[in-house]
């Protein structure tokens, strides 16, 4: 009897410091600035999270638009370019979103972005703002169209059809970008970490033994968390009108552009969260449901397995 109860107590002995060594293995959060947003990545591996870092800049240099030497930005500036397997598959993933989304999601949209700069009219009071002319935006409409892009796999090459089409991968390289740190993460071991880059999120397995937890911001409320969110091996991505935009005349101009119009996108939504298995599914699924609209956007996601939609409406 004595023996049964030494070798109960051993057992639970040992199973309690199994747990407390694990729960006792501080996470640390750190914080950088890349793709022009804080990234977060929360882990117990230091090492590891300074090699996610390291992906995540490196994807920057390789697709970042405000880079010059960046593969898209010599890709842009010469309509033609040899490129890495990275960008390669990025652009391919886009064009597939394209064709599914009828267009609503479409990387060609830099002459439209660089016309509407919600970025720096974003800056400026109202009377400094000028909208663009509609004859402008149908100049820049006619450089708009993923069909000028052309996949040369085998060499690894990406050419422009039309001389002054020009690329844009802020809708997408964020969630890639995110999938290949998770992907780093992994390979050091790590089986549990949060990695958040400007609101393109992955949850990797569980916090300890609880789900990680994340909030939804309130569109119209910075500080004000709307929803909460208990993830594990999950992606969400949130495209919306209350980050980058600028208002003029009472109207609200944003920086997700409708490709078909050459406008910014003004329908009832203000934000789409996207959850899938992967932050690049994420990331331009949000985007091509916010240019979409609610039912489109809806009968979009349902072509993908494990993906929900959460729309915050005006
Ligand atoms: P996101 O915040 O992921 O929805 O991406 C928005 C960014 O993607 C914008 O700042 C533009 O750089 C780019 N973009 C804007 N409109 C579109 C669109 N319709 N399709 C793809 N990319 C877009
Ligand atoms: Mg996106």
């Amino acid at each position: 009897m004595k023996r049964i109860k030494i070798l109960l107590f051993s057992i639970v002995y040992i199973a309690l410091s199994l747990l407390c060594g694990c729960a006792a293995k501080p996470y640390h959060a750190q914080t950088r600035l890349i793709m022009g947003t804080v990234v977060e990545i929360t882990a117990q591996d230091k090492k590891a999270i300074e090699a996610a870092f390291t992906e995540i800049e490196r994807i920057d240099a390789l697709m970042s638009n405000y880079k010059p030497n960046s593969e898209i930005s010599r890709l842009n500036a010469n309509g033609q370019a040899k490129v890495s397997h990275n960008t390669l598959y990025v652009i391919k993933m886009a064009k597939y979103f394209h064709k599914l989304s009828g267009g609503a999601f479409d990387i060609t949209v830099g002459p439209l972005v660089k016309l509407w700069n919600i970025k720096e009219n974003m800056q400026k009071e109202a009377k400094q703002i000028k909208i663009p002319s509609q004859e402008r935006i149908n100049s820049a409409l006619s450089y708009v169209s993923s069909n000028f892009i052309e996949i040369d796999e085998k060499n690894s090459i990406i050419r422009l059809r039309k001389k002054g089409v020009s690329l844009d991968l802020g809708a997408i390289a964020k969630g890639y970008a995110v999938d290949r740190a998770v992907a780093i993460l992994k390979h050091y071991g790590v089986k549990s970490a949060l990695v958040n880059a400007g609101g393109q999120i992955y949850c990797l397995g569980k916090k300890g033994f609880v789900y990680w937890v994340v909030g939804l911001q309130n569109p119209r409320k910075p500080n004000g968390v709307l929803d909460t969110f208990k993830l594990s091996n999950r992606a969400i991505s949130t495209s919306g009108d209350y980050e980058q935009y600028f208002i003029y005349n009472n109207k609200r101009y944003t920086h997700i552009i409708d490709p078909r119009t050459g406008y910014p996108v003004d329908n009832s939504i203000c934000s789409v969260s996207v959850f899938a298995d992967n932050g690049l599914t994420a990331d331009a699924l949000s985007t091509a449901i916010f240019v979409l609209g609610e039912e489109k956007g809806r009968k979009l996601a349902a072509k993908f397995k494990n993906v929900e939609v959460k729309v915050i409406k005006r």
